[in-house]
């Protein structure tokens, strides 16, 4: 389907790159929305203002946010600070309380991006509404609904749309709290290059450490621009502590990043090498993480073989696994020598991790 997107040059905002929105997870109180939207616009960094008004949280019992209350702020504390102002509507009635305040900019967060239903309902409320929209990704890896709540806004005469890669729920541990696959965000761009695409560093890491590279990362990927949470006293935040920063952080960060131009010569060619290599990037990562469930795995069995006073190589094993697995490499069309010595690599990890773990102190001799 055909998406009008309006030049950026039309929009109400600043839109130069990078399009940088920041401020804290959720409104807390007048005066730590006023404080960070005054150092925000100190920085000359920030094009928008976000705060959290109502919040989507995973388990009752936590911060759900001020609700309608806390629009006035985030408006005023904008129009101090020079700053236009962004917030997260997840029903009809946020839209309609968010245009009555005098909200700049719309955002859908992931977990009602996911359901269709939400989105119409916030795609009718905004009909005939010229608003600049954001959405951010379903928290499932799924092009395909992203690209649908992308339409309903459309089809709903939404002509100011973006998109923002906030990361993908993960079921276990994972160095990223949404861990990111960029070839989704980058397939999205190959197939609507009109249509801005942001980044959320701070939903993506979920850590103060992992912030800069993720935005870095963006920006490399030609990205318009990303979101970044920031609180005067992260700390204390009443949402997503581990993963905000203070306003001095904040302008650090963005002074640190390198900009590198957009190589539009010829964006068809630019954006299908960065979609092969984000995947490549994606698949590598996924790979590593398998990786390390796989050692997660071999440790238990040491300890099991420990308990039972078994030795660690067990040859019957052995062999079975390089047969199962050459046959399962040949039926997938892989080249076996290739095979041969990922497996031997692994056997020989696997054993030095297993020695580890029982302690013996001396590695068996692998045997191919
Ligand atoms: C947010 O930006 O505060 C938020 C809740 O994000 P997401 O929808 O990406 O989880
Ligand atoms: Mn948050």
């Amino acid at each position: 389907m055909d998406i009008e997107i309006k030049p950026l040059s039309e929009w109400p905002i600043n839109t130069a790159r990078p399009l940088i929105i920041a401020g804290p997870c959720s409104a807390e109180t007048p005066e730590q929305v006023f404080q960070t939207a005054a150092e925000l616009g100190k920085t000359g960094k920030v094009s928008l203002f976000r705060a959290g008004i109502w919040k989507p949280r995973t388990r009752p019992g936590f911060f759900q946010g001020i609700g309608e209350p806390a629009l006035q702020w985030l408006v005023e504390a904008g129009r101090n600070a020079n700053l236009p102002v962004t917030t997260e509507v997840a029903n009809s009635a946020h839209v309609e309380a968010a245009l009555k305040a005098g909200v700049d900019v719309l955002w859908v967060g992931a977990r009602t991006t996911v359901n269709p239903f939400s989105v119409q309902e916030i795609a009718d409320a905004l009909k005939g509404v010229d608003i600049p929209v954001i959405v951010k990704n379903p928290i499932n890896p799924d092009l395909q609904l992203w690209l649908g709540a992308i339409e309903r806004f459309s089809l709903s005469g939404i002509t100011k749309l973006m998109a923002m890669h906030r990361g993908f729920s993960n079921y276990g541990s994972d160095a990223y709290r949404n861990p990111p696959m960029w070839e989704i965000p980058i397939s999205l761009m190959t197939m609507l290059p009109k249509l801005p695409v942001l980044c959320d560093p701070s939903h993506i890491g979920g850590r103060r450490d992992l912030l800069f590279p993720i935005a870095q990362k963006a920006m490399d990927l030609g990205m318009l621009g990303f979101m970044i949470e920031v609180h005067p006293n992260p700390n204390q935040a009443w949402s997503d502590a581990q993963q905000q920063i203070t306003p001095d952080v904040f302008k650090t960060l963005t002074e640190g990043l390198e900009i590198r131009s957009l190589r539009l010569e010829d964006p068809a060619v630019t954006h299908t090498l960065e979609d092969l290599r984000a995947r490549i990037d994606t698949i590598d990562e996924q790979i590593f993480r398998f990786m390390k469930q796989r050692l997660s795995v071999i440790e238990e069995i040491g300890l099991y073989k420990k308990e039972h006073d078994l030795t660690i190589l067990q040859l019957e094993r052995w062999r079975e696994i390089v047969e199962t697995r050459i046959k399962w490499a040949t039926e997938m069309g892989l080249d076996t020598e290739y095979i041969k010595q990922y497996l031997q690599l692994t056997h020989s990890t696997s054993i030095r991790t297993q020695s580890t773990v029982m302690n013996t102190g001396k590695e068996d001799e692998v045997i191919w």
